[in-house]
């Protein structure tokens, strides 16, 4: 009897410790869209760090000891590529020695290799400034190229830890399906901006352009990474556009100078997730970016 009830209460014990929670997937991400997607894509099985927040530019970054810790310890590390991050992913792999996340292996994504690439110079032409040496890295900015890297980074959450895949599918039709009704949505509600003429203050926005059918006649910087001079200012002063396109990022002053020279109107749309008010996820930041460009044109 003594002996029933023991093992009666050895039962009762083991079915009320709770099964062991499946340990989450550590993913280091380098800039907030990236977080924003994985969100998306994996939900409650990762564990998703930001490197940089929506105010921060991307193309500089310290290698702080704290974001060092963080890609120690990461499964995956998600960044741009195409040399966005080249003044300061290198360093944070080095001293991170986290055999999990180096070049080439499974933990490590670059979302730029994903999508076609715009604006790749020419082998000995680097007069296209120092950020952009692997092409335009922005690519954050197309929603159809968003749709590639979610479907390239699906696959590789599903290789990095198999037990979840079906969820990591699962959630990629989900996912899939939304956006293209979003972005059926997002082109046939953006139809007034097309072929409108664009002065951009960094060139991030090329694929925004490219998607909508908007043409660049100019760039605030005169070279991208390089601060606008009042030579090249007062050259654009002479180009005609319908827009200017500035980030929060930037530095309100020579597109501000360019609008009281010219009268062109000036919109600064957010080049991330999180960058302005209402563009909390990626539908949002989208959403966000139609309507202020539709809200401007048709003034
Ligand atoms: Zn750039």
């Amino acid at each position: 009897m003594k002996d029933i009830i023991t093992r009666m209460l050895w039962a009762v014990l083991v079915l009320s410790i709770p099964p062991a929670a499946h340990a989450k997937l550590n993913v280091f991400t380098c800039e907030p869209e990236w977080a924003a997607l994985l969100k998306e894509l994996a939900g409650k099985n990762a564990k998703i760090f930001s490197a940089t927040h929506a105010r921060q530019d991307p193309h500089f970054v310290q290698a702080r000891p704290s974001l060092i810790a963080k890609l120690r310890s990461a499964d995956l590390a998600v960044c741009t590529g195409a040399q966005l991050e080249a003044g300061w992913m290198p360093m944070l792999q080095r001293r991170a020695r986290n055999p999990k996340v180096l070049k080439g292996k499974d933990g490590h994504f670059e979302a730029a290799w994903s999508v076609r690439r715009l604006e790749i110079p020419g082998r000995l032409d680097r007069t296209e400034g120092d950020v952009h040496g692997d092409g335009n890295p922005h690519i954050q900015l197309d929603p159809r190229r968003m749709l590639k890297v979610a479907r390239a980074l699906s696959s590789r959450l599903q290789k990095i830890d198999p037990g979840n895949a079906s969820s990591y599918k699962k959630r990629f039709q989900q996912f899939s399906k939304s956006w293209k009704t979003s972005l059926a949505k997002w082109k046939k509600k953006a139809g007034a901006v097309k072929g409108k003429r664009v002065i951009v203050h960094h060139r991030e926005w090329i694929y925004l352009l490219d998607w909508l059918g908007m043409k660049r006649v100019g760039s605030l910087e005169p070279k991208p990474g390089i601060p606008p001079t009042i030579s090249h200012l007062s050259d654009l002063k002479k180009r005609t556009a319908d827009l200017i396109i500035i980030s929060p990022l930037n530095d309100k002053k020579p597109s501000k100078w360019l609008r009281e020279q010219t009268g062109t109107p000036v919109v600064v749309l957010p080049h991330t997730v999180g960058a302005v008010p209402n563009s909390k996820d990626l539908f949002a930041f989208f959403d966000n970016i139609v309507q202020q460009l539709i809200n401007k044109v048709s003034k």
